[in-house]
């Protein structure tokens, strides 16, 4: 299959606490701005019928139900950071009605670690119905999922690493502070640019908003989203006040693209 659209959702636009934060009354937390409620970071692609995950975000469930998500095709893994991958079991509805596995993807790293976390859905035991069906498949480059082309994207994140992917002229880059020359490379002729930008104050493991605008001033993206954001990140306050091109990500957010954009 070529041509035509995908979508793009962000099913999330927070940061691993979610906003509000649990317990916190500061003004963000206590607003009543819909754009200031951001659910665990992760996006949904969907192209061709097919719906494919970017992550398992601790608040997928939720997600789902928001967006009204009948099927997941397969995932895909950024990295291993708990608020990424910790709604991993609520794929289990998915499996159970398709009746057929899911492939999920990640670095081998990812991998290895998504099976020894969560051993109950990759061990020997007879079928059982309480966990999801998943097939590990390990990424060591561009591949092609249901036609569209998936090109992986190493990241550094802190002392680790994790996975951006760019789709036609989209890249998204979750949970990063920093970005390899060779991949630096292959993020020119952007459409669009998602892109982690936690908060305003630096931050050892991901950009802050003025990181990721230099970033985006580099690569020249026509628009650039800021996602993964805190709950100093006030949507009415801040959206406003940044450069032409650049915004805030919100829930439920959905950016529809030509496949062959950029290319
Ligand atoms: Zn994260
Ligand atoms: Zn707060
Ligand atoms: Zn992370």
């Amino acid at each position: 299959m070529s041509g035509g659209t995908f979508l793009l959702t962000i099913l999330g636009s927070g940061t691993s606490t979610g906003v509000p934060v649990v317990g916190c009354s500061c003004a963000v937390c206590t607003s009543d701005i819909p754009q200031n409620v951001r659910t665990r970071c992760s996006a949904l692609l969907t192209y061709g019928g097919r719906n494919i995950l970017i992550d398992t975000a601790t608040d997928l469930r939720t997600q789902m139900l928001r967006e009204k998500v009948s099927r997941i095709d397969a995932v895909l893994f950024t990295h291993t950071h708990a608020d990424h991958l910790h709604g991993i079991d609520d794929l289990r509805p998915f499996s159970a009605f398709s009746g057929k596995p899911i492939p999920v993807f990640g670095s081998a790293r990812t991998i290895t670690a998504i099976r020894r976390n969560f051993g109950y859905i990759f061990d020997d035991e007879p079928e059982s119905g309480y966990r999801p069906r998943l097939i590990t498949r390990t990424v060591t480059g561009p591949f092609d999922l249901f036609g569209l082309p998936i090109e992986p994207l190493p990241l550094v994140h802190g002392r680790g690493e994790s996975l951006g992917f760019r789709i036609g002229a989209l890249a998204y880059l979750t949970d990063c502070n920093a970005i390899p020359e060779e991949t630096e490379r292959r993020l020119r002729n952007l459409d669009v640019l998602i892109i982690d930008a936690l908060r305003f104050r630096p931050h050892t493991t991901h950009f802050n908003i003025s990181q990721a605008l230099e970033v985006a001033s580099r690569l020249g993206p026509r628009r650039t989203v800021l996602t993964h954001l805190g709950h100093d990140v006030d949507h009415q306050r801040h959206a406003a006040e940044l450069p032409a091109g650049a915004e805030l990500a919100f829930d439920g957010q959905r950016i529809e693209l030509s496949i062959c954009a950029g290319r």
